[in-house]
């Protein structure tokens, strides 16, 4: 398919506008003027309507298919949710920084502020931040609180202890605040080995990022002790709460012990994700690490109204531009109001049904390397199918020429040829069983004719591409489409 920018023809407009009726605004500064002009491309309206609805028709998303990517919640988001943020009226960010705008602007800091006392409900969590832009920038931002809290208290503090079953960010913005990782292996009952733990702990462990239920989907049974010895050498508890779905309105991070969390808006509260964003990671905090917070932080005024923060000498300062996503927040915030304490209940246990459902199914046909009631999602391994020359990937790639988003691979890192499936509350039965009959095809196929699988997909633009080459020597247009 062409590049737009393949499609310009010099002079060619979209839009024409009329003359200007109103005197001309003062110039820019010269430094700040264009030297030549932007190197948009030149096209009519129809011309960029077709290239983006044609571009539009090879996404995979959940609006076309069933996407079972585990770890990334990919459910239905309804389409009520896109009205509630297309209605809801977005002032310009600076509004309520500017002398008295805060009172131009209420309904949306209220609305931000609900959200906060919302989510510090379901978690059980003193305060929330909306800053955070994504689950890993929530991350940062908690260890950042983490590092200020312990400076604060004088602590000297080294290291983060994290799980080898973590996912790949959360050692990653614990180096970045500047940490040493200890970690931890798992136990043959598919969690952090408790006395390998024991063992790791010191007095200079600043942190414990943990994610329950884990990357394999299953809830650890020690976890209150875990939180417990972590307390003991004065090392604060950090919930990964990418898997929230699976415990929503069961278990309350917070009241077992956890004292920081991020929350994967656009995972668990329905909203759009994938390419890349938007996204949106608010963070909860308990009573003793509110003062570090970001600014501006929003506060519930004396008279009532909502106010903005903005003098805090301790806050560690602002990571986002203004309050966040906001366009994700009205949407999660719509998802909440729409389904009440009741109806978030049923998400996780429907959600937890279903994982148990496909696992419970499709072990006759691959390994089950940790085999127990599962939570959200569940965890195989293609080792089975290994022995006749069948990666987790060549599934994968059978899997779209069927229609299915591929589930994830290889992660978490710890199973060899891991297939991680997560179908969500969303998906009917119907829809769990069609996928299953042609994972069990996938299966069968690995036994009978390994080339055919190896040679997928054959239905798509683009077939089995060298995925090295791909990522070293990007070439986005491809003239045979
Ligand atoms: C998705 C995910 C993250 C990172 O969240 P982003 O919003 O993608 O930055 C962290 N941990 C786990 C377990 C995840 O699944």
């Amino acid at each position: 398919m062409e590049l737009i920018y393949e499609k310009s023809v010099k002079g060619r407009r979209g839009v024409r506008l009329p003359k200007a009726d109103v005197p001309r605004a003062a110039a820019l500064p010269e430094n700040l003027q264009r030297r030549e002009a932007a190197g948009l491309p030149e096209v009519s309206e129809l011309d960029v309507v077709r290239h983006f609805t044609n571009l539009s028709r090879r996404n995979f998303s959940v609006d076309t298919n069933f996407y079972p990517l585990g770890s990334c919640t990919m459910k239905y988001n309804a389409k009520v949710l896109e009205n509630a943020a297309n209605l809801f009226g977005q002032y310009h960010p600076m509004t309520a920084l500017l002398p008295g705008g805060e009172t131009s602007c209420q309904g949306s800091l209220a609305m931000l502020h609900e959200l906060g006392e919302l989510l510090a409900e379901i978690t059980g969590m003193d305060e929330v931040t909306t800053q955070p832009l994504a689950g890993a920038h929530g991350e940062m931002t908690g260890i950042m609180l983490i590092a200020a809290y312990h400076r604060a208290k004088g602590n000297r503090k080294k290291y983060v202890v994290v799980p080898d079953s973590s996912h790949g960010t959360n050692p990653a913005s614990a180096a970045m605040v500047g940490y040493e990782i200890i970690t931890i292996p798992t136990a043959p009952y598919g969690d952090m080995d408790l006395d390998a733990f024991k063992t790791a702990m010191n007095g200079e462990v600043a942190a414990v990022m943990m994610t329950c239920p884990n990357t394999l989907g299953l809830f650890n049974p020690h976890i209150k002790e875990i939180c417990d010895i972590a307390h003991e050498h004065d090392a604060l508890m950090y919930y990964d709460g990418a898997n929230l779905n699976a415990i929503l309105g069961k278990v309350r991070p917070g009241d077992v012990g956890f004292d920081v969390i991020h929350v994967n808006l656009h995972k668990t509260f329905g909203t759009p994700h994938g390419g890349g964003g938007p996204g949106s990671g608010p963070v909860g905090v308990k009573k003793a690490l509110i003062p570090f917070l970001p600014m501006p932080r929003i506060i519930k005024a004396a008279d009532g109204g909502i106010a903005l923060e903005t003098d805090n000498p301790r806050s560690i300062g602002r990571t986002a531009t203004f309050y966040g996503n906001f366009g994700v927040m009205v949407r999660a915030y719509a998802y909440m109001i729409m389904l009440g304490k009741e109806g978030l209940i049923e998400v996780s246990e429907q959600a937890v049904l279903n994982a148990n459902y496909i696992m419970s199914r499709l072990k006759s046909h691959y390994d089950l390397p940790f085999e127990q009631t599962c939570m959200h999602e569940c965890v195989f391994s293609a080792s089975r199918q290994l022995k006749h020359g069948v990666h987790a990937i060549d599934i994968a790639k059978y899997l779209i020429d069927r229609g299915y988003h591929p589930p994830t691979v290889y992660f978490p890192l710890i199973v060899k040829e891991a297939i991680m499936i997560e179908p969500t509350e969303t998906e009917s039965k119907q829809t769990m069983d069609a996928f299953i009959a042609v994972m069990k095809e996938a299966a069968e196929m690995a036994e009978k004719d390994p080339e055919a699988l190896l040679r997928a997909p054959v239905t798509m633009p683009v077939t089995r591409l060298d995925e090295t080459k791909a990522a070293r020597e990007q070439n986005v247009c491809h003239a045979g489409w």
